[in-house]
């Protein structure tokens, strides 16, 4: 592993020499939002952004997918039989997505990766995925990911960590992955002491820039039912018009739906993100609904980042601080309250 050095005029044939080998993604800016966007050559690659709007989760785990295929053409030999729809992995990078994203997928991983369960495309997915990361060198009011584990440097999901400094990023490598990104797209000088010393500070000010803190120190030891019955949750969950923003947007929420579809004889089998904020979600076969109150909704979202979680993997909570949900929500519904509820009760 070590350090080294693309220059800014140099950026885009550091790009240029990634598409020969990789599906490359990198923030768009598109209608006052950014996204990822496969490069093509003909859009416009924006560093100057605070976050994508959207995370980078429906590349790994897509909105919609087609997961098995079956006919109901009684006359064929293989007539109701799942089988799993054809799909390839190409080498993918992502270019410029911001640290806590990266730890997201860490989070997310463990769902989708461990040893009870794998998910096969999941897996192959992250496998053949290469992340360079863009340190976060101006966090945003609503970020609070320094309480959280992570931070606006964090290295960890990241092959290669890039810093800003100005004529020039550094480029951190810091996996095996990384090492041949860079080596495949001609990256070869090293970073001198002083641009090290530089990428330094620039991580130390930055943290200290994130001004949003949260309590996380006490969610582990609290009582699981005590959390659950706390009266708070009517205050929580009062404004909330369950519209699922704050789920979609989340690069931690991972909660997908199964439904066949049929068209003529041909069926496929497809999942679909869904979310533990909407009704139906679930509403079981026999009309009984569980969660049928918008309160035990957003308990559960909330319980299930900032407890089950937690306790179920030892691994921190499922938040990573990016301040989507707070930013988007229409209705200013505040994780950061909720951290201040559940910790302290
Ligand atoms: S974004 Fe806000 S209003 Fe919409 S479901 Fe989430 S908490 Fe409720
Ligand atoms: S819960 Fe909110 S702040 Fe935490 S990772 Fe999800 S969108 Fe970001």
């Amino acid at each position: 592993m070590g350090d080294k050095v693309i220059r800014k005029e140099e950026f885009q044939d550091f790009l240029k020499a990634l598409k020969r080998t990789h599906e490359v993604f990198v923030p768009v800016r598109e209608d006052g939002f950014h996204s990822l966007k496969p490069l093509t050559g003909e859009e416009k690659v924006d560093l100057n952004f605070i976050n994508t709007r959207l995370s980078p989760k429906s590349l790994l785990l897509p909105q919609s997918e087609r997961m098995l295929v079956f006919t109901m053409d009684e006359k064929a030999e293989d007539a109701h039989i799942l089988k799993e729809a054809p799909k390839d992995y190409p080498l993918k990078v992502i270019v410029g997505m911001r640290p806590c994203d990266a730890m997201a997928l860490r989070l997310v991983d463990v769902n989708f990766d461990n040893a009870e369960f794998k998910d096969p495309w999941w897996v192959k997915r992250l496998e053949s995925m290469t992340l360079v990361g863009l340190g976060c060198s101006q966090p945003c009011s609503t970020c609070f990911c320094t309480s959280v584990n992570c931070g606006p440097f964090n290295e960890n999901g990241l092959d290669v960590l890039l810093f800003d400094l100005g004529e020039s990023f550094l480029a951190k490598t810091l996996t095996e992955k990384g090492v041949e990104l860079l080596k495949v797209a001609g990256v070869e000088k090293d970073a001198d002491s002083g641009l090290k010393k530089r990428a330094c500070e620039l991580k130390t000010k930055a943290e200290k820039k994130v001004s949003s803190h949260v309590p996380t120190d006490k969610l582990k030891e609290k009582d699981v039912n005590d959390l659950f019955n706390a009266s708070f949750w009517d205050d929580a969950a009062f404004a909330c018009i369950n519209c699922g923003t704050c789920t979609f947007l989340c690069p931690t929420c991972w909660c997908f739906d199964i439904q066949d579809e049929v068209t003529k004889k041909r069926g496929d089998r497809i999942r679909n993100w869904d979310s533990c904020m909407f009704p139906l979600f679930t509403l079981h076969a026999s009309g009984h609904n569980p969660r049928a109150e918008k309160v035990q909704r957003v308990r559960q979202r909330f319980m299930h980042k900032l407890k089950y979680y937690v306790d179920k993997y030892s691994n921190g909570v499922a938040c990573v601080g990016c301040g989507r949900c707070v930013r988007y929500c229409p209705v200013n519904i505040d994780i950061r309250d909720v951290f201040r509820f559940m910790n302290d009760l």
